[in-house]
């Protein structure tokens, strides 16, 4: 498939849920690719990335930076906290707050820094227990904290189970951000962007199916 195969099929999903025209963000998830598959995106003017890990991102992406204005960076994988202040220097976004600890942290050092990138809460839709995220049970107050904190929260991202009809687990993501006041919604991947779409998808983040298969590390 290609970039513009996908921003097509973006375009349709909007429209056939009465959405506008451009509400969803692509993010291109470039993790563990080969330096010129990103390039050659990038090159077709591509400008919004995702990358999980904060040590590759921050070894791939500075001198790309040096050769493309207004690149856009979103850390989308779990987040250590003594990595949090490289992740908050390199990215525009982190999708994956997901504890009261990270939480503290971001705002101190958001405090020192006097800046702070676009915070989204990852929810364990599915009550995974190798999986990341906040329960959707304490979902509520963990917004409500990271909110009082003065942190950025610009929206809620989930991953939801591999073998389950995915739209579950976009609704409730949706209810969850709609009930206390969270616009954004990080939902769907290669295999479900159009479904995260017709549920709301402020972001969707796609790899495999932009960059192709990736290298088995
Ligand atoms: C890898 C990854 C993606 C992209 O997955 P694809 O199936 O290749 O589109 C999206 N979100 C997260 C959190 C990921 O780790």
């Amino acid at each position: 498939m290609s970039l513009l195969e996908i921003k097509k099929r973006i375009k349709i999903a909007e429209a056939k849920s009465g959405r506008s025209d451009g509400s969803t963000k692509l993010i291109a998830v470039s993790k563990v690719q080969p330096n010129e598959r990103v390039q050659m995106i990038l090159e077709q003017g591509h400008h919004i990335y995702g990358e999980n890990r904060v040590q590759e991102a921050t070894a791939k992406w500075p001198a790309f930076r040096e050769q493309f204005d207004g690149i856009e960076l979103h850390i989308i994988g779990p987040l250590q906290t003594n990595k949090a202040r490289a992740a908050m220097e390199l990215a525009q976004a982190i999708h994956t707050l997901d504890r009261i600890k990270l939480a503290h942290t971001f705002a101190r050092l958001a405090q020192e820094m006097g800046a702070c990138p676009d915070i989204y809460i990852q929810v364990n839709t599915g009550a995974e227990p190798q999986k990341a995220g906040v329960l959707p049970a304490n979902a509520d107050a963990f917004i409500t904290e990271a909110v009082s904190l003065d942190l950025p929260v610009a929206g809620l991202m989930c991953i939801p189970p591999a073998n389950e009809d995915p739209s579950r687990h976009f609704k409730m993501l949706n209810n969850i951000a709609s009930r206390n006041g969270v616009n954004g919604l990080s939902m769907g991947m290669s295999g479900d962007f159009e479904t995260a779409i017709a549920n709301g998808a402020t972001h969707v983040r796609v790899g495999s199916a932009i960059f192709g298969g990736r290298v088995p590390t």
